[in-house]
């Protein structure tokens, strides 16, 4: 059966063919079980197999599965869009619905400079970003992101969009405490707008706990502050890239509202359809609509299966469910527990460098040593080996960069559903605890 070729095995590990899911657990067709400790890609937030879910995906399956959006919308649309404006804070009222996280970003962009055509600005087209960032595959997302690994062959096709540090407080920029260090790397967004000229900027791009490329960075506390105050004296527009932190991933529907800020364009994905449906969204402020709404009334943008009824109707459900069963606001408490347990392997295990994260989205830095913070070297594919091991064990933990540079450190991610339980977090915790010990012989 291994005839597909969109994924390439690394360490020639040749793929399990997965027969189901159940909860936070996913069974092969050797009948091997899997312990999903990040959720597939930090997306299947309310677990696998989830009867209500299914249920209403054969209620819409049954109506209709696919309308073209140029030419209808549908009740499963319509009633997302609602549902997600009415559980994001502040008037992101305005869904555009796309088929993943790389053209939500990717959408998000064209909007905000979009925006400023529509108001008769037409200068400002470059969107700033971070280095240690993920946006997206797709070359629009790809320019925003600073992933050295997944930029590197298709450099000369990407935008050349400024970026400046990330707030990394583990290997801080300018080797700064955060009791003092005066929020300099979001200041950095000042110069560098000082130096491109505002009028060519149309947004700041930025993912509120840096994930994929960094292993779950959180920022310090009122970094965001500084950066959205920096946007508005300067006319640009902030875009929360919510994909992997929205849906209740923190605690929170976004965690932007954790640093009290609120975006002007949003772009959610992977948790909106929990894996259940391929589907994410940019949504947009009333001020950002407003002058589009004036002017040409088309977003520019969409795709053949944007809205698609049978991912609305799915998403719809998703998301219902997770209000329906309080899901968000246990995150935190089990968040605080799950952090609580890394941080006593991390005083087992000396190449743990750092446990960080928020609510559910919780990450671990690997390094040679704990002291002086140096990486181990590129080729020794830490990051690979351990979540190989891991996978051995039945668990399965998402592998993530790190270093300033995003190419010199090694980091997972911890990331299981949000349902999980606690006796099913002592679970992955002992089966990474049995990694870990597998990896330490390793290195001894
Ligand atoms: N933005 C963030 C923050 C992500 O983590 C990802 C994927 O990991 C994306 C965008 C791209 O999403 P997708 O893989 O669904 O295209």
């Amino acid at each position: 059966m291994d005839h597909s070729f969109l994924i390439k095995p690394m360490l020639d590990d040749i793929y399990p063919v997965i027969d189901y899911g159940k909860g936070i657990y996913l069974f092969d067709m050797d009948g091997k079980r899997y312990l999903d400790g990040a959720s597939g890609a930090v997306t299947a937030n309310i677990g696998h197999g989830v009867t209500e879910i299914i249920e209403a995906m054969n209620e819409q399956a049954k109506k209709v599965s696919f309308v073209y959006r140029s030419q209808f919308t549908s009740e499963a649309a319509e009633s997302l869009a609602e549902k997600i404006a009415n559980m994001l804070p502040g008037d992101l009222n305005w869904c555009f619905f796309v088929n993943s996280g790389s053209e939500a970003t990717e959408t998000a962009m064209k909007m905000a400079i979009q925006y400023w055509q529509e108001k008769g600005v037409q200068t400002k087209t470059k969107v700033l970003s971070r280095w240690v960032s993920y946006h997206g595959i797709t070359l629009g997302a790809l320019s925003m992101s600073g992933h050295p690994g997944r930029r590197a062959r298709f450099v000369s096709l990407l935008e050349d969009f400024p970026v400046i540090n990330p707030p990394y407080c583990y290997r801080c920029p300018y080797n700064l405490k955060e009791a003092n260090c005066g929020y300099l790397c979001a200041h950095e967004l000042e110069t560098a707008i000082k130096r491109i000229g505002a009028e060519q900027i149309a947004a700041f791009i930025a993912e509120p706990v840096i994930g994929a490329a960094g292993g779950a960075i959180v920022p310090p506390k009122d970094y965001y502050k500084v950066i959205k105050k920096i946007c508005e004296e300067n006319d640009i527009l902030f875009i929360a890239d919510e994909v992997m932190t929205g849906c209740g991933r923190t605690g929170t529907m976004l965690a932007c509202e954790q640093w009290g800020i609120s975006p002007d364009i949003v772009a959610l994905g992977k948790g909106m359809g929990a894996g259940y449906a391929p589907i994410a969204a940019a949504i947009a402020t009333e001020k950002v609509i407003e002058p589009i709404l004036a002017g040409t009334k088309v977003v520019m943008s969409g795709h053949t299966l944007s809205a698609n009824p049978q991912a609305c109707a799915t998403a719809l459900a998703v998301l219902e469910y997770v209000e329906q069963n309080n899901i968000i606001q246990e995150v935190e408490g089990k968040g605080a527990y799950l952090r609580t347990q890394l941080e006593k392997l991390k005083s087992l295990f000396k190449f743990i460098g750092d446990v960080r994260g928020k609510g559910l989205l919780l990450g671990i830095e690997f390094v040679q040593d704990a002291v002086s913070k140096t990486p181990f070297p590129r080729n020794a594919l830490i990051t690979q080996r351990i979540v190989a091991l891991a996978k051995d064990k039945g668990l399965l933990v998402y592998p993530a960069g790190a270093g300033i540079d995003g190419i010199n450190g090694d980091s997972i991610i911890i990331s299981p559903p949000l349902t999980i339980s606690k006796k099913e977090m002592e679970e992955l915790v002992h089966l990474l605890k049995e990694t870990f010990n597998d990896f330490s012989n390793q290195l001894n």
